[in-house]
């Protein structure tokens, strides 16, 4: 189902109006965790103003470790709708358990499955059998047809509206957290009608590299662009260290509209 032989045209995605592919620009923008309240509607009201036309912040958040901040859970859902509402740009999400899909698809716009989750397959089962658009995430030892096969756990299950995203795999050398995968993009647009973003932010790891990455993610034809934007990385309470600040963010998002206007 999501090969190019079942669906020879690259897919629109819809997401609450939002279209992501075919020359639909997907720009993702948030803090790694949904957090206060009144951050919470700074960092939106600064990237919205930028350009972003979705809101990302995890509610539920697959840590390491079990001591680490684990996400508001369903109180984080209720802000981040609110913070949708108020600024009238839809809102993603991650989803972790199952169990959760029905309450985060009350919430949210659009379901993220994690790279640590993309091979959970009762979860894609779950998120397949819900109408909202799924963000499904690369395993970061996923290959690209692991990948692919987990998109079609969700699409067999009668949801077709499926955005991949390439967000970095296990590389040797710690200098970044992942290794961008930047050839995944075309090679994916290649077997696939499904859009393709990137997300240099868990790529990288680093906010320096950020604006490089995007910028070539892009030009390697991506449909959209996922990065996280704090306005207090040091206060983060997950994923700081590779935070954009919302200044950068903004530069940032300059470039990105006038590159994609090429393509
Ligand atoms: C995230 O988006 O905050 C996240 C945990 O991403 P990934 O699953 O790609 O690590
Ligand atoms: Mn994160």
């Amino acid at each position: 189902l999501a090969s190019l032989e079942a669906h020879p045209e690259p897919s629109i995605i819809d997401v609450s109006g939002v279209k992501i592919g075919k020359g639909h620009l997907g720009m993702i923008a948030g803090p790694c965790s949904v957090e206060d309240r009144d951050r919470m509607f700074r960092i939106a009201e600064s990237v919205c103003e930028s350009g972003a036309n979705l809101f990302r912040g995890g509610a539920y958040k697959p840590r390491t470790s079990p001591y680490a901040f684990q996400g508001l859970g369903e109180a984080g859902l209720k802000l981040l709708r609110e913070v949708g509402d108020k600024f009238n740009v839809p809102v993603v999400t991650e989803v972790t358990d199952p169990r959760l899909v029905e309450l985060v698809a009350e919430h949210a716009d659009m379901l993220q499955v994690g790279a640590r989750n993309m091979q959970n397959f009762a979860l894609l089962t779950e998120v397949g059998k819900s109408q909202r658009p799924v963000l499904l995430k690369r395993g970061m030892s996923a290959t690209i047809n692991d990948l692919l096969m987990c998109a079609e756990y969700i699409l067999s299950q009668g949801n077709m509206n499926v955005v991949l995203c390439e967000r970095g795999v296990k590389g040797f050398d710690n200098v970044t957290r992942n290794l961008f995968d930047v050839a995944a993009v075309p090679v994916l647009h290649g077997l696939t009608h499904l859009p393709v973003i990137v997300d240099p932010s868990h790529a990288t790891g680093r906010p320096d590299l950020i604006p490089a990455c995007a910028l070539a993610g892009l030009a390697a034809g991506a449909d959209g662009v996922h990065i996280e934007v704090h306005d207090c990385p040091e206060e983060a309470k997950s994923d700081g260290p590779q935070a954009l600040l919302p200044d950068q963010y903004r530069q940032l998002a300059v470039q990105m509209k006038e590159l994609a206007k090429l393509f």
